[in-house]
């Protein structure tokens, strides 16, 4: 008999790939996904730990899930509660004694286990958060119907970023090998899909574990080399590890999308060096130098942490500086939250109040809108190719090569998953519009 699986994916596009595997896996063990949480025989609540906010998002789907599986058992209905991802790595046990009625504790590597962690829970309450080598995808995966799939070419990471869970939750960087890569991407295109996005938490460290050290350059031009009419992106790149060959192979590939997202953190040496980020901000002006001179439009995107303990007023002007100084196009921004576990979240004397954190992040968020709106002025009256991917209220959007949001005015019909030539009109601090010239 068929079961219903409701899954609820907080956090980063490793956790949504995470998720999607998910799916894919229990579709061949009679699941089907449900989107209402009271038909659910299995609930699960696939977790990001960056910060506390998050983290509390989870704990307070599972206080709402209990509620519904005692109405459940109630009707006689049985439902089983799953948490996965990060906080599940990080709080393991923990999580069974806070939530009495959890059933698994699953870590993002104990995934691949997923059928047999079921048939165990009907009989106890259990907790799998091993490390393990990465596991090659035994099963289908349940990919969104967006032009967009997912494909992660490692996980983990080994930088250990003062502020940073990542290496406690999901491990040492491991890559998978070139094959495998190669093998899904070839399905993900047979599929239809136009865009590939491949995810890692440091894409330039690709390789270092595996036998023959394959590098991300030489990965990328073997995707380049696949057939068919599609995109790839990649994210994220750690500043001093993006080599010339890569910068090289995106500005040779037909295929590879002109950008890069390049998290600079702080635009403060010191703060830097507290948050052991192994560069300065002369080293990453050079490197984002070094792109846009080779590299015609690109489009590079950052992330920046608003009030690192101990920031001082000035150390947090230098980053508002550093963002108009290297026009940055996009940054994701954030205030920063501290995480027990690691080496930051234990420098509470020099915590910074939340009044502070608060103001220092509007601050922020004005400097990427102004920089966001000149980044795209940049582009009117210029031709670009945007892949369709949506329509909203009769508008037709999608998105062009340097990852600019294109909404068309020309009231014309377009496929999802066409390649269009726009030439852009005028433009928002969030959106271009323009009309196309197929
Ligand atoms: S490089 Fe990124 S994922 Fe790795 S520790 Fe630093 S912030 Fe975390």
């Amino acid at each position: 008999m068929m079961k219903n699986v409701y899954i609820d994916t907080l956090g980063c596009q490793m956790n949504k790939y995470d998720s999607e595997r998910i799916l894919g896996m229990l579709s061949h063990f009679d699941y089907i996904e449900t989107d209402n949480e009271y038909d659910a025989d299995l609930l699960i609540v696939n977790t990001c730990a960056i910060r506390q906010l998050s983290a509390d998002k989870a704990y307070s789907r599972l206080g709402n899930w209990g509620r519904i599986k005692k109405e459940r058992k109630a009707q006689g209905k049985s439902t089983k509660i799953v948490i996965a991802g990060c906080v599940a790595q990080l709080e393991g046990e923990n999580l069974l004694k806070k939530f009495p009625y959890l059933d698994l504790v699953m870590g993002p590597q104990n995934i691949y286990k997923l059928p047999d962690l079921l048939k165990k829970i009907e009989q106890q309450r259990l907790c799998s958060i091993e490390d393990y080598p990465l596991q090659e995808k035994d099963y289908d995966i349940k990919r969104a119907k967006t032009v967009n799939a997912w494909l992660s070419i490692m996980e983990g990471c080994n930088n250990f970023c003062s502020y940073c869970v990542v290496p406690y939750t999901r491990g040492r960087e491991r890559s998978r090998e070139i094959n495998s890569i190669l093998k899904e991407a070839k399905e993900i295109i047979s599929k239809g899909y136009k865009e590939i996005t491949l995810l890692g938490q440091n894409v330039d460290s690709y390789g270092k574990n595996l036998e023959n050290k394959p590098n991300f350059a030489t990965l990328l031009k073997e995707l380049d080399k696949l057939e068919g009419n599609f995109r790839i992106r990649f994210t994220s790149s750690y500043p001093t590890d993006i080599t010339d060959e890569v910068i090289e192979t995106v500005k040779n590939a037909s295929k590879i999308c002109e950008c890069f997202h390049i998290p600079m953190q702080s635009g403060n040496n010191r703060v830097l060096k507290a948050m052991n980020r192994r560069y300065n901000v002369e080293q990453y002006k050079e490197i984002v130098e070094k792109i846009r001179n080779n590299i015609k439009d690109v489009t590079i995107t950052s992330d920046f942490i608003a009030g690192f303990p101990g920031e001082t007023e000035e150390e947090f002007m230098d980053t508002i500086k550093a963002i108009d100084e290297l026009q940055l196009d996009y940054s994701n921004t954030a205030a920063y939250s501290p995480r027990p576990i690691t080496k930051a979240g234990k420098m509470t004397d020099l915590f910074i109040d939340e009044k502070t954190k608060k103001k220092r992040l509007s601050i922020l968020n004005e400097k990427v809108k102004s920089a966001h709106l000149k980044s795209n002025e940049k582009y009117i009256g210029k031709t670009m190719e945007v892949l369709i991917d949506g329509i909203k209220d009769g508008i037709f959007q999608g998105r062009t090569r340097n990852n600019k949001v294109v909404h068309l005015t020309d009231n014309k019909k377009y496929e999802i998953g066409e390649f269009v030539n726009v030439e852009i009109e005028r433009v928002s601090t969030w959106c271009c519009f323009g009309k196309s010239i197929n």
